[in-house]
Parts: structure tokens; C-alpha cells; sequence
């Protein structure tokens, strides 16, 4: 299938869970997870119309922003396990910032964002199915971080994101959804509206877009379904 037909056949699913929901398909955003992808191809999905580019290496970052990769796309996000020490190469250059999941790192980019005279948008991620090989801030220790995060003068809080596990089957993540969801009101309601304004719940994936629209998401990454399968790490 060409770029262009991939691209609208996830669009198309994303309006039609959308309406399912009882949603403006207009608040969904979709951001394409670019990694392992090549300069042409991700130049091809913006033809294609693709607005939004998702990073998860610093490195491939660094090279796209270099080739000028994203010229025409409206945002670049930064999706993946993001360092401390790599923060200067993503703060200011990422409209969004998706996996902050300590205290250290967001004042590593508050530190690099007042430099800068900017603010970093960003989204607290949640390791919302404890896994221990997962990155992300654990349920019980939400509030905390996003009561942080609203104090910085540099940072913005936009919101929350998670990656459930694997589902092996339609409708696993559905209650990790649901408790997302859940969170994300609850932390809303909880921080002062004059510090930070969450509006942006990012969940679901390739396999489960469609259930995390269902329960709420604004945002989803999509990898596999607009570009294919990508090549097994080592062949990279
Ligand atoms: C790769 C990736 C995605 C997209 O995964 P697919 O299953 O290929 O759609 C989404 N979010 C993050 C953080 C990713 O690393």
C-alpha cells in the first residue's frame, strides 16, 4: 500500500472511533512514531499529510533535525525514555515532550528551557501497568510529580501518557485505558489552572488506537500501521 493510502486508512479509523465515542474526530491528534524510519519516508508521510512526528532516540532526532527531515510537518514530539544528560539536544526543539518521568529530568528541562528564555511543553508518562521494565512515574506518585512540574516557571504541563503492555488480544489495554483516564481527570481537577493546562491524554498504539479513542485518548502514536514493520533491532 502506498504511504498516502496508509495514512488515510488510519485517519479513517481514527474519525470512525471517534464518532463510535461519541467524539469530534477534530480532537483526536495523530502522531506518527517515526522511529528506525529514513529521511524519505518520513518526508513522504508529510507529503501524504501527516502533521505530527514522534521521535524516540535523541540520535535519530538529532539526524532528522540535521536533514531537515520534518520541514512542512506542524510539530515534532519527543515520544521515547529521554536522559538527563541528553536534554539539551530535545528541549526547544520538540514542540512536546511525552515521557518525563522524575523529578530529575524535569528539572533538568526546566534548567535547560529557562536558558533557553522558553517553556517546554510536556506530559508526565505513567507507568500505569507497573511493569519494571517500563519507564514512567507509578500511579501513587503522580501528583507529586505534576504538583512539581506546575510550580516550574519553565515547564508546562499538557498532560499525561502511558504505554500499557503488549496486548495479545483486542481489548487487554481496555482498563488501563479506563484508569488513564481516570487519572488524567483526577490530576486536572487537582493542579492550579493558572500553572499548567492539561489537555492532552496520549495512549494507544498501532494494535490499540481505536479502544484508547474509545476511552478518552487526544492523542495517539502510531508506528506499524502507517509504516509497516520495522526491522528487528540489530538489522537497524
Ligand atoms: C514505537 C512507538 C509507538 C508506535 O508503536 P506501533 O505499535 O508501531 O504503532 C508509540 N509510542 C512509542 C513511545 C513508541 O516507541
Amino acid at each position: 500500500m502506498l504511504m498516502e493510502d496508509r495514512l488515510h486508512a488510519v485517519q479513517e479509523a481514527i474519525a470512525q472511533a471517534a464518532r463510535r465515542a461519541g467524539r469530534d474526530p477534530g480532537d483526536i491528534t495523530l502522531c506518527g512514531a517515526t522511529k528506525t524510519q529514513s529521511d524519505d519516508t518520513i518526508r513522504a508521510a508529510i507529503a501524504a499529510g501527516l502533521q505530527v512526528c514522534g521521535e524516540n532516540r535523541v540520535q535519530e532526532l538529532c539526524a532528522h533535525l540535521e536533514s531537515d527531515a520534518y520541514a512542512g510537518a506542524e510539530q515534532v514530539h519527543f515520544i521515547g525514555h529521554l536522559q538527563t544528560n541528553k536534554v539539551n539536544k530535545v528541549v526547544g526543539r520538540v514542540e512536546l515532550i511525552h515521557s518525563v518521568d522524575s523529578l530529575h529530568l524535569l528539572q533538568a528541562i526546566d534548567k535547560q528551557a529557562a536558558r533557553l528564555a522558553l517553556v517546554q511543553d510536556i506530559l508526565l508518562q505513567v507507568n500505569i501497568g507497573i511493569e519494571q521494565s517500563k519507564g514512567g512515574v507509578e500511579p501513587e506518585a503522580l501528583e507529586a510529580l505534576a504538583a512539581a512540574a506546575c510550580s516550574m516557571e519553565h515547564v508546562r504541563l499538557r498532560g499525561l501518557m502511558a504505554i500499557p503492555p503488549i496486548a495479545y488480544e483486542p481489548g487487554a489495554n481496555t482498563h488501563y485505558f479506563v484508569k488513564m483516564r481516570q487519572l488524567f481527570v483526577d490530576t486536572q481537577a487537582k493542579m492550579p489552572h493558572n500553572r499548567c493546562s492539561m489537555d492532552c491524554l496520549s495512549m494507544g498504539m498501532s494494535g490499540d488506537f481505536e479502544d484508547a479513542i474509545a476511552h478518552g485518548a487526544t492523542l495517539v502514536r502510531v508506528g506499524t500501521a502507517l509504516f509497516g514493520p520495522r526491522p528487528a533491532p540489530g538489522q537497524v
